[in-house]
């Protein structure tokens, strides 16, 4: 049974845990776990999974048109001409991805990377706004649905980008109830959400 005592541990395998403790909701003992199963993987097994961190970290960027994470600029959703002209604010890349598991929007997306929150001095500026003001303009889309999440950064966002959009003629919505209420859209399962998008309402 390997010892977790730093003393013990060798100096590869105590950093590998020191790296992988980094990680969210990965506590010391996890990455201590992680750490010696990667050590008893085949060789193979452990160089693909580095590789794989490589790779993300090299191949993705930006969309520079919504700012989802992609290895083809502009990404593939921005330039399927099938899809609908209705851009869905979300706040994160992964709300993209829970949103196009349910199937049930087929427009575009624009990724803010955050929401609007003072009390963290994260201001309109910071986030991916001014970009969504000139697609607007550009796209001129039937309809903007604010996806943020249902806590009080997300809905002071959906406030804000409500206030200023509107003056652009555009309609501007807001998932129905049903939503995680102040829990983050990853976590809400497919088929609220699926009935969230479905059931959107005025802002
Ligand atoms: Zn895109």
């Amino acid at each position: 049974m390997p010892s977790r005592s730093s003393a013990v541990t060798a100096q590869p395998v105590s950093r590998l845990i020191d790296e992988l403790s980094k990680l969210p909701g990965v506590g010391p003992k996890t990455a201590s776990r992680l750490a010696y199963h990667i050590l008893k993987t085949p060789r193979d097994d452990a160089l693909g999974l580095a590789e794989a961190i490589l790779e993300v970290k090299e191949r993705i960027t930006l969309c520079s048109n919504c700012f989802n994470t992609t290895d083809v600029n502009p990404c593939a959703i921005c330039t399927n001409e099938s899809r609908e002209k209705r851009i869905c604010v979300v706040e994160q890349p992964l709300d993209v991805v829970a949103l196009e598991r349910t199937h049930e929007f087929r427009g575009t997306y624009h990724v803010l990377h955050g929401s609007v929150s003072p009390m963290d001095g994260i201001g309109p500026d910071q986030l991916r706004i001014q970009e969504l003001v000139e697609r607007v303009g550009k796209e001129s889309p039937e309809e903007v649905i604010v996806f943020t999440n249902l806590d009080l950064s997300g809905e002071a966002t959906a406030t804000y980008l409500h206030r200023i959009l509107t003056p652009l003629g555009v309609r501007v919505t807001r998932p129905a109830s049903g939503l995680p209420v102040g829990g983050d859209l990853e976590y809400a399962d497919d088929r609220t959400l699926g009935r969230a998008m479905t059931g959107r309402r005025e802002l």
